[in-house]
């Protein structure tokens, strides 16, 4: 009986170290993977804002005489602030109200080289996503709603335009049922962009309605933001799981 107890103690006792080793091994695995997961930030992209339009172009017009361009780079500039604030890396194709053509270009060439030259920007960072930021306009007053076209050259171009078109939907146009589009030769900059590149026609200018909740301030607050995180969210899934095949 004795002999029972005391076999009976000491498997316990096994028992309990064996738990206690095996416990503390799971601890320190975890703590190596955190520590080896803590040393690998996930690397994120250069955001390069392109504000449609500037100085003479000035885009497609509201009923009520407001130019696109302005809207567009209000905009921009509150996607760069989200951006920023994030602690990404922003490059804004233009912060003020001009074209970026070449100095000397002759009249009738001037819109082919600032689309070149807007390109050109975006392509100094090949780890870039391109986002380009218009507003549509369309004969009668009926046509409403954010539209995004995604670039065919890279598969996570459809991927960011599908987050944006959906989020705004539930965020901010529940009858929004417009579908993302491939872009075709129309339009040049995603056309020839070989990084991710999005184009977001962010309502039309030709609806009276429309056109005035894109020139209200605390609108243009929201659908940025909503812009914003839709992409963010998208931009640090890929990253992520980039960096977790690295590790
Ligand atoms: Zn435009």
């Amino acid at each position: 009986m004795k002999a029972y107890r005391y076999l009976l103690r000491f498997s316990l006792l096994s028992l309990a170290v064996i738990l206690a080793f095996s416990a503390a091994s799971r601890l320190l695995f975890f703590f190596r993977l955190e520590a080896k997961h803590a040393s690998v930030i996930p690397s994120l992209p250069t955001i390069i804002l392109d504000a449609g339009h500037g100085g003479e172009d000035g885009g497609a017009c509201g009923a009520d005489g407001t130019p696109e361009k302005d809207l567009n780079l209000a905009i921009t500039g509150m996607l760069a602030d989200y951006f920023r604030m994030a602690g990404y890396t922003v490059v804004e194709t233009r912060t003020e109200d001009r074209l970026l053509y070449d100095e000397g270009t002759p009249k009738g060439h001037k819109k082919q080289s600032d689309l070149r030259n807007r390109l050109a920007v975006a392509e100094q960072y090949p780890d870039g996503v391109l986002i380009s930021i218009h507003m549509n306009s369309y004969p009668g007053v009926e046509c409403q709603g954010l539209q995004v076209w995604y670039s065919k050259s890279r598969p996570e171009s459809a991927l960011y335009a599908t987050a944006v078109q959906q989020n705004v939907k539930a965020l901010l146009q529940p009858n929004n049922n417009r579908k993302i589009k491939a872009a075709t030769s129309g339009i040049y900059l995603l056309n020839r962009a070989t990084i991710p590149a999005i184009l977001i026609e962010c309502g039309f200018l030709s609806s009276p309605a429309e056109c005035e909740r894109l020139a209200n301030d605390s609108y243009q607050r929201q659908l940025a933001f909503a812009i914003f995180t839709s992409l963010s969210q998208k931009i640090e899934e890929k990253a992520c799981a980039e960096t977790e095949v690295m590790v």
